[in-house]
């Protein structure tokens, strides 16, 4: 685990689906020890990583966990949370803390997921249900967490990755935690809304990077400064200095082209009355499916594509933008085509 900022840890997954290998520490985990008590902040894809992580808070403190907040639904970040049942005061479970609109998703997914992460990781996949939300939060109303010296702003945000993605800022420290909001050195995948994920993509690249788009004003950001350290849902942790080259505004940058082009390939693709058939089969000569990709068909439920099939065609915006070259490209660009059609065919 590294240490951001004083009592402010994270773990980085790895850049890979949940496998029996990796037991489902594939996503960007971590705590934050304050000074009466910790909030944890995702817990991995299995119970088994959500132990690790409480194993790696008790090397650290004895304090109780007050909260533990999931930055949204999906089984990576939320399943792990399990392990830390009976780590709050008195020993009672703690608060779980999330999006206003976590709750339902849960009640429609979590047994998939249970079941698929069970099937990608073998037995040490079984996880309990998640623990469903004892706190809520508001888009129009941001929660504050006092943890002593430590206050974490919790902004729940329209639809973007999901409906249910929650950013965590620690102003004290200039830590921004955006979930999946940002994946970095990896391919965004698509389980909410195309056009609010751009708007929140440019809504940071404008206030943070210098850069004035079409997207750039977009509801709560979650954050009201500049942070210093970005913690993504997938990839290396990002440091930003201000200047609009950082690494912050680089990866926000890169998947701001990958998003726009999404957009861009499927609006022309209706406007020249292509069918999604006929998109996913051009489609899919990009970025032709590593041995990796291809073997990791059969389901987690997260964001599960289609079946990779071959096609003809020449290179698409994707392309352009070097995002072929991201962990999971294959696996995920063509189940975005399939989710950017079936919100952008109504506009
Ligand atoms: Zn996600």
């Amino acid at each position: 685990m590294r240490e951001l900022a004083p009592g402010v840890w994270v773990h980085e997954g790895a850049q890979a689906e949940p496998d029996a290998d990796n037991l489902g520490d594939v996503a960007n985990i971590g705590f934050v020890i304050g000074g009466d008590c910790v909030a944890v902040i995702d817990g991995g894809a299995s119970l088994a990583v959500g132990r690790a992580l409480r194993a790696a808070l008790r090397t650290r403190t004895a304090l109780p966990v007050c909260h533990r907040i999931a930055t949204h639904m999906h089984p990576d970040h939320v399943l792990g949370l399990a392990a830390f049942d009976g780590t709050g005061p008195q020993q009672r479970d703690p608060t779980m803390v999330g999006h206003a609109r976590l709750a339902a998703a849960l009640g429609q997914r979590s047994t998939g997921y249970r079941a698929a992460m069970q099937r990608e990781i073998g037995a040490a996949g079984a996880s309990p249900e998640p623990p469903r939300p004892g706190r809520t939060v508001d888009p129009q109303a941001p929660l504050l967490l006092a943890l002593g010296e430590q206050t974490l702003h919790l902004q729940a945000h329209p639809p973007a990755h999901t409906d249910n993605d929650l950013s965590v800022w620690l102003p004290a420290a200039g830590v921004l935690w955006t979930g999946d909001l940002l994946f970095h050195q990896r391919v965004p995948a698509l389980d909410g809304r195309l056009r609010g994920w751009q708007a929140w993509t440019g809504a940071q690249r404008a206030r943070d990077c210098g850069v004035d788009g079409p997207h750039a004003a977009g509801g709560p950001q979650g954050a009201a400064a500049s942070p210093h350290w970005i913690v993504p849902g997938h990839g290396p942790v990002l440091r930003h200095d201000g200047r609009p080259d950082s690494p912050w505004c680089t990866a926000l940058g890169a998947q701001a082209v990958y998003l726009d082009g999404l957009a861009q390939t499927v609006r022309s693709a209706l406007d020249a009355g292509l069918s999604l058939g006929d998109l996913l089969r051009r489609e899919g000569a990009e970025g032709a499916p590593s041995a990796k990709d291809t073997s990791a068909q059969g389901g987690s439920g997260q964001d599960r594509p289609a079946r990779p099939a071959t096609g003809t065609g020449g290179p698409g915006p994707a392309q352009a933008s070097g995002a072929v070259g991201w962990a999971l490209y294959a696996l995920y660009h063509r189940r975005n085509l399939s989710a950017a059609w079936a919100e952008l065919e109504w506009e």
